[in-house]
């Protein structure tokens, strides 16, 4: 087979990302039938209701109502341990340190051989709202804080249209070290890392948590499941609320899906007891 041109590339890899972030992480290859082509182009925009939107979400149509193909599970999942006993409010911050400190200069998985630093987490250790993203990008391995690159700043202004400062609330991420060219991490991975996220899940005590995208969705729940069966609705998890929505990096490169996830937030507002926006 003759090489791909290096802008093919580059357009292939992009796309194949895009379809990460849909949580769609199997492909196969098969002729396209123009009949269920055109019939799924032809299918009528989402119907989830939302209040009136803040700039981020911009005025961009809806993409036409894509159904995520259900993803067979493939690699064993863990299951979340049970949560442990609460943490004072005042010790918090200091468990949270033990945590990090625990985790030291860890070599655990595999990722530790391609990371600057480790990112642990960002925010307020009493937070009532939690994010939970996948794992470091470039800008988050070169300062150490998680979400301070493109996608960072979109989530500062969700979080900002949610009438909440950065600093109010608590963000971390699935693992801890960049994956190699910002691939999804490997099942094992994850589960040798998520354990930490879980510590310091049962240390905040959030009230709500947001899981930005599939793979924070998928090692919270402990299911591999296809984003669209997951949002739109509150989950119960280890006396948290957790709500599913887009990763603000699947955002930045299909912005019709912010009005989605400002649905979604609207639920995590509800759930706080957040004053929505009045309507225009
Ligand atoms: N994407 C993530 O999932 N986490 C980050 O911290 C940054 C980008």
């Amino acid at each position: 087979m003759p090489a791909l041109d290096p802008a093919t590339q580059q357009t292939l890899a992009a796309r194949l990302r895009f379809y990460r972030d849909l949580g769609l992480t199997e492909l196969y290859r098969r002729p396209v039938d123009p009949a269920l082509l055109e019939s799924l182009t032809s299918l009528g925009a989402p119907s989830i209701p939302v209040a009136s939107s803040p700039e981020w979400v911009g005025d961009h149509e809806p993409r036409s109502n894509q159904q995520e193909p259900t993803i067979p599970p493939r690699k064993p999942i863990s299951t979340p341990p049970a949560a442990s006993a609460a943490v004072p409010p005042s010790d918090r911050a200091a468990a949270l340190r033990i945590v990090q400190e625990e985790i030291g200069d860890c070599t655990r998985c595999a990722l530790h051989a391609g990371r600057n630093q480790i990112v642990f987490g960002d925010g307020d250790p009493n937070a009532r709202l939690m994010f939970v993203g996948e794992g470091p990008g470039a800008d988050e391995d070169a300062q150490g804080l998680p979400f301070v690159g493109k996608a960072g700043q979109l989530l500062n202004n969700m979080i900002g249209a949610m009438g909440l400062k950065r600093e109010e609330v608590y963000i971390a991420n699935v693992v801890k070290c960049r994956p190699p060219s910002n691939r999804t991490p490997e099942p094992d991975e994850a589960n040798t890392c998520s354990q930490f996220l879980f510590r310091q899940i049962d240390i905040i005590r959030p009230e709500v948590i947001v899981a930005l995208g599939a793979t924070a969705a998928t090692y919270l729940l402990g299911q591999r499941q296809p984003l669209a069966g997951l949002r739109g609705r509150v989950h119960s998890w280890r006396g948290s609320k957790l709500i599913v929505t887009y990763h603000p990096a699947f955002l930045l490169r299909d912005p019709r899906q912010k009005k989605e996830a400002w649905a979604d937030l609207q639920i995590a507002m509800r759930e706080l007891g957040l004053t929505l926006p009045a309507k225009s």
